[in-house]
């Protein structure tokens, strides 16, 4: 299998290939989901919190993404290092970065007819 080095792809501007490399999808990206038995990590946190300490967790987010903690552009050279992985759920995946996830919810809420506009 061939070893990309992520700093070169970085600072080519090509960040995205790192992920497209069967580096990522046959072995980093699955190594960690199953070392998370395939849960949002960030999910499980928020719900063992001490916040909610009588919520009792019904099911369990079922993580499609892993998130690098230490950016890949930042630190290309923890790309590859599965302390550096956590899976994550979509909606943590945007929060975590910075993506308006309300927008997703404004989006799913056009469909509804609103009473008032009859
Ligand atoms: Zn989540």
């Amino acid at each position: 299998m061939k070893r990309s080095n992520v700093r070169e792809l970085v600072e080519a501007g090509e960040k995205n290939k790192f992920y497209w490399r069967a580096e990522w999808m046959v072995e980093l990206r699955p190594s960690a989901l199953e070392r998370d038995h395939y849960e949002c990590q960030r999910c499980n946190h928020n719900w063992d919190s001490e916040q909610y300490p009588n919520k009792r967790k019904k099911t369990l987010t079922i993580a499609k993404t892993v998130h690098h903690i230490y950016s890949v552009e930042k630190y290309p050279e923890y790309a590859k290092e599965l302390w550096n992985l956590v899976s994550l759920c979509y909606r943590c995946h945007n929060e975590v970065e910075g993506r308006a996830w309300f927008k997703f919810k404004e989006y799913k809420k056009k469909p509804q007819i609103n009473d008032e506009r009859w």
